[in-house]
Protein backbone atom coordinates (compact mmCIF):
# COMPACT_ATOMS: atom_id res chain seq x y z
CA UNK A 1 0.00 0.00 0.00
CA UNK A 2 1.10 3.13 -0.85
CA UNK A 3 2.02 5.58 2.13
CA UNK A 4 0.07 9.08 1.73
CA UNK A 5 2.22 11.95 0.84
CA UNK A 6 3.05 14.31 3.75
CA UNK A 7 2.51 18.44 3.52
CA UNK A 8 5.69 20.00 4.26
CA UNK A 9 4.47 23.04 5.30
CA UNK A 10 6.95 24.42 7.62
CA UNK A 11 6.74 28.62 8.37
CA UNK A 12 4.49 31.65 7.62
CA UNK A 13 6.50 34.75 6.80
CA UNK A 14 5.66 38.60 5.64
CA UNK A 15 7.31 39.18 2.31
CA UNK A 16 7.71 42.85 3.38
CA UNK A 17 9.20 42.53 6.64
CA UNK A 18 10.63 39.10 7.05
CA UNK A 19 8.39 38.60 10.03
CA UNK A 20 7.48 34.91 11.09
CA UNK A 21 4.13 33.69 12.05
CA UNK A 22 3.66 30.53 13.67
CA UNK A 23 2.16 27.86 11.47
CA UNK A 24 0.15 26.24 14.97
CA UNK A 25 -2.18 29.12 15.07
CA UNK A 26 -5.19 30.72 12.71
CA UNK A 27 -3.05 33.73 11.19
CA UNK A 28 -4.05 36.44 8.73
CA UNK A 29 -1.77 38.63 7.33
CA UNK A 30 0.66 41.51 8.38
CA UNK A 31 -0.15 44.34 10.87
CA UNK A 32 2.89 46.00 10.75
CA UNK A 33 3.48 46.44 6.72
CA UNK A 34 -0.33 45.40 6.02
CA UNK A 35 0.67 43.07 3.70
CA UNK A 36 -0.10 39.01 2.89
CA UNK A 37 1.97 36.67 4.55
CA UNK A 38 2.73 33.47 2.61
CA UNK A 39 3.30 29.73 3.19
CA UNK A 40 6.57 28.00 3.13
CA UNK A 41 7.40 24.50 2.74
CA UNK A 42 10.69 22.04 3.00
CA UNK A 43 11.65 22.10 -0.65
CA UNK A 44 15.15 20.06 0.38
CA UNK A 45 13.44 17.84 1.73
CA UNK A 46 10.74 17.80 -1.22
CA UNK A 47 13.71 16.85 -3.73
CA UNK A 48 15.43 14.69 -2.04
CA UNK A 49 12.22 12.37 -1.51
CA UNK A 50 10.11 13.01 -4.18
CA UNK A 51 10.25 12.77 -7.90
CA UNK A 52 7.46 15.06 -10.16
CA UNK A 53 6.72 11.94 -12.42
CA UNK A 54 5.50 10.34 -9.21
CA UNK A 55 3.05 13.45 -8.55
CA UNK A 56 2.31 12.94 -12.25
CA UNK A 57 1.14 9.49 -11.27
CA UNK A 58 -0.99 10.31 -9.02
CA UNK A 59 -4.91 11.14 -9.11
CA UNK A 60 -5.34 14.07 -10.79
CA UNK A 61 -6.32 17.19 -8.88
CA UNK A 62 -4.97 19.50 -6.39
CA UNK A 63 -4.41 17.53 -3.86
CA UNK A 64 -1.86 15.33 -6.03
CA UNK A 65 0.49 18.26 -4.49
CA UNK A 66 0.29 17.64 -1.29
CA UNK A 67 3.76 18.04 -0.16
CA UNK A 68 3.37 21.67 -1.08
CA UNK A 69 0.28 22.74 0.38
CA UNK A 70 -0.81 23.55 4.22
CA UNK A 71 -3.01 20.86 5.09
CA UNK A 72 -1.61 18.28 7.14
CA UNK A 73 -3.89 15.78 8.11
CA UNK A 74 -5.54 14.12 5.00
CA UNK A 75 -9.23 14.09 7.11
CA UNK A 76 -9.03 17.83 6.18
CA UNK A 77 -8.11 17.47 2.35
CA UNK A 78 -11.93 17.94 1.49
CA UNK A 79 -12.50 17.73 -2.51
CA UNK A 80 -15.18 18.05 -4.59
CA UNK A 81 -13.00 17.61 -7.68
CA UNK A 82 -11.25 21.03 -7.88
CA UNK A 83 -8.38 21.73 -10.40
CA UNK A 84 -6.93 19.80 -13.12
CA UNK A 85 -8.67 21.90 -15.64
CA UNK A 86 -8.52 21.14 -19.52
CA UNK A 87 -5.91 23.02 -21.42
CA UNK A 88 -7.96 23.72 -24.44
CA UNK A 89 -5.51 24.37 -28.01
CA UNK A 90 -7.63 27.53 -29.58
CA UNK A 91 -7.36 26.35 -33.16
CA UNK A 92 -9.65 28.80 -35.11
CA UNK A 93 -9.51 31.91 -32.99
CA UNK A 94 -10.70 34.28 -35.71
CA UNK A 95 -8.33 36.62 -36.43
CA UNK A 96 -5.94 37.94 -38.78
CA UNK A 97 -2.89 35.81 -37.53
CA UNK A 98 -3.25 32.20 -36.71
CA UNK A 99 -1.29 31.52 -33.14
CA UNK A 100 0.45 28.71 -33.46
CA UNK A 101 0.05 27.77 -29.43
CA UNK A 102 -2.51 29.42 -28.05
CA UNK A 103 -4.15 27.33 -25.30
CA UNK A 104 -7.32 28.39 -22.67
CA UNK A 105 -6.92 26.53 -19.09
CA UNK A 106 -10.46 26.31 -18.98
CA UNK A 107 -10.74 26.81 -15.17
CA UNK A 108 -14.69 26.87 -15.80
CA UNK A 109 -14.40 23.21 -15.16
CA UNK A 110 -14.49 23.59 -11.25
CA UNK A 111 -16.52 22.76 -8.55
CA UNK A 112 -19.03 25.78 -8.45
CA UNK A 113 -17.98 26.94 -12.08
CA UNK A 114 -14.78 29.07 -10.79
CA UNK A 115 -11.44 28.85 -9.99
CA UNK A 116 -12.16 30.25 -6.88
CA UNK A 117 -12.87 26.57 -5.69
CA UNK A 118 -9.05 25.87 -5.81
CA UNK A 119 -8.27 29.07 -3.32
CA UNK A 120 -11.72 28.61 -0.98
CA UNK A 121 -10.93 24.68 -0.86
CA UNK A 122 -7.55 25.30 0.36
CA UNK A 123 -8.71 28.20 2.72
CA UNK A 124 -11.80 26.42 4.25
CA UNK A 125 -9.42 23.03 4.19
CA UNK A 126 -6.76 24.52 6.17
CA UNK A 127 -9.07 26.95 8.68
CA UNK A 128 -11.11 22.97 9.19
CA UNK A 129 -7.88 21.86 10.45
CA UNK A 130 -7.06 24.83 12.70
CA UNK A 131 -10.89 24.33 14.42
CA UNK A 132 -12.77 27.37 12.41
CA UNK A 133 -16.50 26.72 11.83
CA UNK A 134 -17.71 30.08 11.17
CA UNK A 135 -16.39 31.69 8.01
CA UNK A 136 -17.11 35.12 6.44
CA UNK A 137 -16.57 37.05 3.26
CA UNK A 138 -17.04 39.88 1.25
CA UNK A 139 -17.56 38.72 -2.50
CA UNK A 140 -18.62 39.89 -6.06
CA UNK A 141 -20.11 36.80 -6.52
CA UNK A 142 -17.91 33.71 -7.26
CA UNK A 143 -16.15 33.70 -3.68
CA UNK A 144 -19.47 33.19 -2.11
CA UNK A 145 -20.44 30.58 -3.90
CA UNK A 146 -16.99 28.72 -3.47
CA UNK A 147 -16.77 29.12 -0.36
CA UNK A 148 -20.23 27.97 0.80
CA UNK A 149 -19.65 24.93 -1.28
CA UNK A 150 -16.42 24.03 1.28
CA UNK A 151 -18.09 25.01 4.42
CA UNK A 152 -20.84 22.76 3.51
CA UNK A 153 -18.63 19.76 3.17
CA UNK A 154 -16.71 21.21 6.35
CA UNK A 155 -20.10 21.15 8.65
CA UNK A 156 -19.23 24.87 9.25
CA UNK A 157 -20.88 28.04 8.35
CA UNK A 158 -20.66 30.79 6.06
CA UNK A 159 -21.43 34.37 5.96
CA UNK A 160 -21.23 36.30 2.60
CA UNK A 161 -21.10 39.88 1.96
CA UNK A 162 -22.32 40.56 -1.52
CA UNK A 163 -23.17 43.40 -3.87
CA UNK A 164 -26.40 43.69 -4.35
CA UNK A 165 -26.02 44.12 -7.79
CA UNK A 166 -23.93 41.01 -8.07
CA UNK A 167 -24.93 38.28 -10.74
CA UNK A 168 -28.05 36.38 -9.98
CA UNK A 169 -26.78 32.72 -10.37
CA UNK A 170 -24.09 34.06 -7.32
CA UNK A 171 -26.65 35.06 -5.58
CA UNK A 172 -29.16 31.80 -5.70
CA UNK A 173 -26.31 29.47 -5.13
CA UNK A 174 -25.29 31.13 -2.21
CA UNK A 175 -28.43 30.71 -1.28
CA UNK A 176 -28.98 26.82 -2.16
CA UNK A 177 -25.73 26.29 -0.68
CA UNK A 178 -26.77 27.53 2.46
CA UNK A 179 -25.36 30.82 3.21
CA UNK A 180 -25.83 33.62 5.49
CA UNK A 181 -26.18 35.81 2.65
CA UNK A 182 -26.75 39.79 2.94
CA UNK A 183 -26.63 41.38 -0.33
CA UNK A 184 -24.96 45.49 -0.21
CA UNK A 185 -25.71 48.29 -1.51
CA UNK A 186 -22.39 49.48 -3.00
CA UNK A 187 -19.18 47.39 -4.52
CA UNK A 188 -16.83 44.77 -2.95
CA UNK A 189 -15.37 47.71 -0.89
CA UNK A 190 -18.68 47.85 0.68
CA UNK A 191 -19.08 44.62 1.09
CA UNK A 192 -15.88 44.34 2.72
CA UNK A 193 -16.05 46.90 5.51
CA UNK A 194 -19.19 44.91 6.59
CA UNK A 195 -17.79 41.68 6.58
CA UNK A 196 -14.91 43.21 8.54
CA UNK A 197 -17.70 44.77 10.82
CA UNK A 198 -19.14 41.41 11.43
CA UNK A 199 -16.52 39.36 11.39
CA UNK A 200 -15.08 41.35 14.39
CA UNK A 201 -18.62 41.18 16.58
CA UNK A 202 -19.25 37.37 15.80
CA UNK A 203 -15.47 36.06 16.08
CA UNK A 204 -16.07 34.75 12.40
CA UNK A 205 -12.80 34.09 10.60
CA UNK A 206 -12.47 36.58 7.50
CA UNK A 207 -11.53 34.74 4.47
CA UNK A 208 -11.22 38.00 2.30
CA UNK A 209 -8.46 37.60 -0.46
CA UNK A 210 -4.98 37.25 0.83
CA UNK A 211 -6.10 38.65 4.32
CA UNK A 212 -5.13 35.01 5.23
CA UNK A 213 -2.74 32.82 3.27
CA UNK A 214 -3.78 29.82 2.05
CA UNK A 215 -6.45 30.82 -0.84
CA UNK A 216 -3.11 31.74 -2.74
CA UNK A 217 -1.72 28.19 -1.82
CA UNK A 218 -5.03 26.89 -3.54
CA UNK A 219 -4.40 28.97 -6.60
CA UNK A 220 -1.06 28.20 -6.89
CA UNK A 221 -1.93 24.89 -8.07
CA UNK A 222 -2.79 26.44 -11.23
CA UNK A 223 1.03 27.32 -11.70
CA UNK A 224 1.58 23.50 -10.65
CA UNK A 225 -0.76 21.97 -13.12
CA UNK A 226 0.34 24.04 -16.17
CA UNK A 227 3.95 23.21 -15.48
CA UNK A 228 2.79 19.27 -15.43
CA UNK A 229 0.39 19.75 -18.78
CA UNK A 230 3.19 21.36 -20.53
CA UNK A 231 5.37 18.92 -19.53
CA UNK A 232 7.72 20.76 -17.63
CA UNK A 233 8.01 23.52 -20.28
CA UNK A 234 6.35 26.67 -18.88
CA UNK A 235 4.81 28.23 -21.69
CA UNK A 236 6.03 32.19 -22.82
CA UNK A 237 3.42 34.10 -21.45
CA UNK A 238 0.45 33.91 -18.77
CA UNK A 239 -2.37 36.32 -19.39
CA UNK A 240 -4.56 36.53 -16.37
CA UNK A 241 -7.51 38.15 -15.34
CA UNK A 242 -6.71 40.53 -12.41
CA UNK A 243 -8.89 41.47 -9.34
CA UNK A 244 -7.48 40.59 -6.12
CA UNK A 245 -4.54 38.93 -7.83
CA UNK A 246 -4.51 35.84 -6.03
CA UNK A 247 -3.68 33.59 -8.91
CA UNK A 248 -1.52 35.63 -10.61
CA UNK A 249 1.21 36.03 -7.22
CA UNK A 250 -0.25 32.10 -6.63
CA UNK A 251 1.49 30.86 -9.74
CA UNK A 252 4.71 33.03 -9.67
CA UNK A 253 5.15 31.74 -6.31
CA UNK A 254 4.43 27.78 -7.90
CA UNK A 255 7.10 28.19 -10.58
CA UNK A 256 9.43 29.46 -7.76
CA UNK A 257 8.55 26.26 -5.94
CA UNK A 258 9.12 24.23 -9.20
CA UNK A 259 12.66 25.28 -9.76
CA UNK A 260 13.69 24.97 -5.71
CA UNK A 261 12.87 21.33 -6.40
CA UNK A 262 14.65 21.48 -9.68
CA UNK A 263 11.34 20.56 -11.55
CA UNK A 264 11.41 22.99 -13.86
CA UNK A 265 14.54 25.24 -15.17
CA UNK A 266 15.00 29.45 -14.97
CA UNK A 267 13.03 30.20 -18.04
CA UNK A 268 9.22 32.24 -16.51
CA UNK A 269 6.26 32.85 -18.06
CA UNK A 270 5.91 36.82 -18.28
CA UNK A 271 2.76 37.51 -16.84
CA UNK A 272 0.22 39.63 -17.85
CA UNK A 273 -2.40 41.31 -15.83
CA UNK A 274 -6.00 42.35 -17.77
CA UNK A 275 -8.15 44.39 -15.96
CA UNK A 276 -11.17 47.00 -17.34
CA UNK A 277 -10.70 50.15 -18.17
CA UNK A 278 -13.19 51.10 -16.18
CA UNK A 279 -11.69 49.55 -13.04
CA UNK A 280 -8.16 49.25 -13.36
CA UNK A 281 -5.60 49.83 -10.60
CA UNK A 282 -3.04 47.44 -11.15
CA UNK A 283 -2.76 48.70 -14.70
CA UNK A 284 -2.35 52.43 -13.57
CA UNK A 285 0.40 51.70 -11.30
CA UNK A 286 2.13 49.54 -13.37
CA UNK A 287 2.52 51.76 -16.37
CA UNK A 288 3.39 55.13 -13.80
CA UNK A 289 5.87 52.70 -12.14
CA UNK A 290 4.61 53.13 -8.74
CA UNK A 291 5.49 50.19 -6.14
CA UNK A 292 2.04 50.36 -4.58
CA UNK A 293 -1.76 50.75 -6.56
CA UNK A 294 -4.06 53.62 -5.59
CA UNK A 295 -7.91 52.86 -5.37
CA UNK A 296 -10.01 53.32 -8.34
CA UNK A 297 -12.60 55.71 -8.17
CA UNK A 298 -16.12 54.64 -9.85
CA UNK A 299 -15.26 51.45 -10.49
CA UNK A 300 -17.25 49.44 -13.11
CA UNK A 301 -17.54 46.36 -15.82
CA UNK A 302 -19.41 43.49 -16.68
CA UNK A 303 -16.77 41.56 -15.53
CA UNK A 304 -17.48 41.48 -11.63
CA UNK A 305 -14.87 39.67 -11.09
CA UNK A 306 -12.95 42.28 -12.28
CA UNK A 307 -14.94 45.21 -9.88
CA UNK A 308 -11.89 45.22 -7.31
CA UNK A 309 -11.02 48.87 -6.73
CA UNK A 310 -7.93 47.75 -4.33
CA UNK A 311 -5.93 45.26 -4.80
CA UNK A 312 -4.67 44.01 -1.31
CA UNK A 313 -1.58 42.31 -2.53
CA UNK A 314 -0.77 45.25 -5.10
CA UNK A 315 3.05 45.10 -4.48
CA UNK A 316 3.17 41.28 -4.67
CA UNK A 317 1.58 41.15 -7.95
CA UNK A 318 3.45 44.14 -9.78
CA UNK A 319 6.33 42.81 -8.32
CA UNK A 320 5.92 39.22 -10.21
CA UNK A 321 4.90 41.64 -13.90
CA UNK A 322 7.96 43.23 -13.47
CA UNK A 323 10.29 40.58 -12.60
CA UNK A 324 8.83 38.56 -15.54
CA UNK A 325 9.11 41.02 -17.94
CA UNK A 326 5.40 41.31 -18.31
CA UNK A 327 2.96 43.88 -18.88
CA UNK A 328 -0.83 45.32 -17.77
CA UNK A 329 -3.20 45.91 -19.81
CA UNK A 330 -6.97 46.85 -19.90
CA UNK A 331 -9.75 46.31 -21.91
CA UNK A 332 -13.02 47.53 -22.48
CA UNK A 333 -16.62 45.76 -22.05
CA UNK A 334 -17.49 46.20 -25.47
CA UNK A 335 -13.58 44.29 -26.17
CA UNK A 336 -14.60 41.80 -23.75
CA UNK A 337 -18.29 41.02 -25.54
CA UNK A 338 -16.46 40.63 -28.83
CA UNK A 339 -14.22 37.93 -27.68
CA UNK A 340 -16.71 36.65 -25.74
CA UNK A 341 -18.53 36.13 -28.44
CA UNK A 342 -15.36 34.77 -30.62
CA UNK A 343 -14.43 32.22 -28.41
CA UNK A 344 -17.94 30.89 -28.36
CA UNK A 345 -18.90 30.63 -32.01
CA UNK A 346 -15.24 29.58 -33.03
CA UNK A 347 -14.40 27.49 -30.32
CA UNK A 348 -17.06 26.17 -28.57
CA UNK A 349 -15.98 28.19 -25.17
CA UNK A 350 -18.57 30.68 -23.52
CA UNK A 351 -16.49 31.95 -20.99
CA UNK A 352 -17.22 34.22 -18.25
CA UNK A 353 -16.76 38.08 -19.36
CA UNK A 354 -13.65 38.02 -17.19
CA UNK A 355 -11.84 34.64 -19.55
CA UNK A 356 -13.21 36.69 -22.32
CA UNK A 357 -11.46 39.57 -21.29
CA UNK A 358 -7.41 37.75 -21.94
CA UNK A 359 -8.74 36.95 -25.11
CA UNK A 360 -8.84 40.81 -25.95
CA UNK A 361 -6.00 41.00 -24.29
CA UNK A 362 -4.33 38.68 -26.59
CA UNK A 363 -5.79 40.29 -29.36
CA UNK A 364 -4.09 43.37 -28.44
CA UNK A 365 -0.53 42.14 -27.36
CA UNK A 366 -0.61 40.71 -30.85
CA UNK A 367 -1.16 44.01 -32.53
CA UNK A 368 1.31 45.45 -31.04
CA UNK A 369 3.85 42.90 -31.63
CA UNK A 370 4.50 42.43 -27.83
CA UNK A 371 3.76 38.70 -28.83
CA UNK A 372 4.35 36.64 -31.55
CA UNK A 373 2.06 34.70 -33.37
CA UNK A 374 4.09 31.51 -32.47
CA UNK A 375 4.68 31.83 -28.92
CA UNK A 376 3.22 29.37 -26.46
CA UNK A 377 0.21 31.52 -24.38
CA UNK A 378 -2.13 30.62 -22.09
CA UNK A 379 -5.22 32.65 -21.16
CA UNK A 380 -7.11 31.63 -18.21
CA UNK A 381 -10.89 31.31 -18.78
CA UNK A 382 -11.55 31.85 -14.87
CA UNK A 383 -15.39 30.74 -14.55
CA UNK A 384 -18.23 29.76 -16.82
CA UNK A 385 -20.53 32.30 -18.45
CA UNK A 386 -23.37 30.48 -17.28
CA UNK A 387 -22.99 32.62 -14.15
CA UNK A 388 -23.53 35.67 -15.48
CA UNK A 389 -26.93 35.24 -16.93
C1 LIG B 1 -12.22 36.50 -8.60
C2 LIG B 1 -12.20 36.40 -10.07
C3 LIG B 1 -11.13 36.90 -10.82
C4 LIG B 1 -9.95 37.60 -10.18
O1 LIG B 1 -9.16 36.67 -9.49
P1 LIG B 1 -7.88 37.06 -8.60
O2 LIG B 1 -7.01 35.85 -8.60
O3 LIG B 1 -8.34 37.41 -7.23
O4 LIG B 1 -7.23 38.21 -9.27
C5 LIG B 1 -11.14 36.71 -12.19
N1 LIG B 1 -12.16 36.07 -12.80
C6 LIG B 1 -13.22 35.59 -12.12
C7 LIG B 1 -14.33 34.92 -12.86
C8 LIG B 1 -13.28 35.73 -10.73
O5 LIG B 1 -14.32 35.24 -10.05
ZN1 LIG C 1 5.52 42.60 7.58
Amino acid sequence: METLPESTYNMLRCPVCGREFSIQKVQTYCTDCNSPILAEYNLPHVKKHLDRDEVANRPAGIWRWAELLPVFSPDFRFTLGEGATPLIQIMHPGLSIQPRALYVKDESFNPTGSFKARGLCMAVSKAAELGITDYVIPTAGNAGGALVAYTALAQASAHIFMPKDAPKPNQIEAQILGADLTLVDGLITDAAKQAKAAAAKHGWFDVSTFKEPFRAEGKKTMGLELALDFDWQLPDVIIYPTGGGTGLVGMWKAFKELEALGWIGKQRPRMVVVQADQCAPVVRAFQTNAERAQPWENAQTIASGLRVPVAFADRLILEAVRDSQGTAISVTDEEMIKAQALLAKKEGIFSAPEGAATFAAYQQLINQKWIHPDEKVVLFNTATGLKYI
